[in-house]
């Protein structure tokens, strides 16, 4: 079977990059899960959708399904690449992944990015219903502040302006509403490897995971 590393957590535990560096080093695959969901949260803000509105949320989820070619997500001819990444997107990115049925239409679109010779897989689930038979499962956690501290940095850095304490807040509710949610909620997956970041580098959490894949 085509390899494939799952990498699961909380927001802003340092996911994106240390996935995307296990698979520059290994030379796999790399797939942002959450870019898939926020793409469907924006879609909804710029359409004025209500996220009660679970028929509408999923038909946008369903409508961004052929655009997602080789990892990237496109929006027409638009580069979205840096509006995905506010927490506004991203608070409508976890509203919309409540729904079961637009979890459902993002499935198959995850599935066939396990190509050879292997994938990196970053999200919530990765490991809990889209790979389950993942050699390599990891729950990549840290605390709140450093989690916090290092969104602050990111954001501020791509020239998105936002207030620490605010981003605090909403990273906060957006954990609880991934951990609570009924469908696919944000808990390890059977087997996995936790590993809390908040004292470790990137290059430090990398080779941690290139280690256990290696065992
Ligand atoms: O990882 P990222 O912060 O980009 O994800 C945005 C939101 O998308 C998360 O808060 C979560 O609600 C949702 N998501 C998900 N399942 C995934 C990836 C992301 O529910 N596999």
């Amino acid at each position: 079977a085509i390899p494939v590393i799952a990498i699961d957590g909380p927001t802003a535990s340092g996911k994106g990059t240390v996935a995307q560096r296990v698979a520059q080093t290994l030379g796999f695959h790399y797939l942002d899960s959450g870019a898939l969901y926020r793409i469907v949260g924006l879609a909804c803000l710029r359409s004025h959708v209500d996220f009660s509105d679970m028929a509408a949320v999923t038909a946008h989820a369903i409508a961004i399904a052929p655009r997602f070619v080789c990892g990237r997500v496109l929006l027409g001819d638009e580069d979205i690449s840096k509006e995905i990444r506010t927490e506004e997107v991203g608070t409508a990115a976890s509203l919309a992944a409540q729904i079961p049925s637009v979890r459902d239409a993002l499935f198959e679109l995850q599935r066939r990015e396990r190509k050879q010779p292997g994938l990196v897989a970053d999200g919530r689930d990765m490991g809990s219903v889209i790979f389950p038979d993942a050699c390599l499962k990891v729950f990549l956690t840290a605390s709140v502040e450093t989690r916090a501290r290092r969104r602050y940095k990111q954001l501020i850095e791509k020239g998105i302006d936002v207030k620490l304490d605010t981003l605090v807040s909403e990273m906060a509710e957006r954990d609880r509403r991934d951990m609570q949610r009924m469908h696919a909620p944000l808990v390890p997956a059977e087997g996995a490897k936790i590993l809390d970041s908040s004292c470790l580098t990137i290059q430090e959490t990398v080779v941690k995971i290139l280690h256990w894949y290696d065992q």
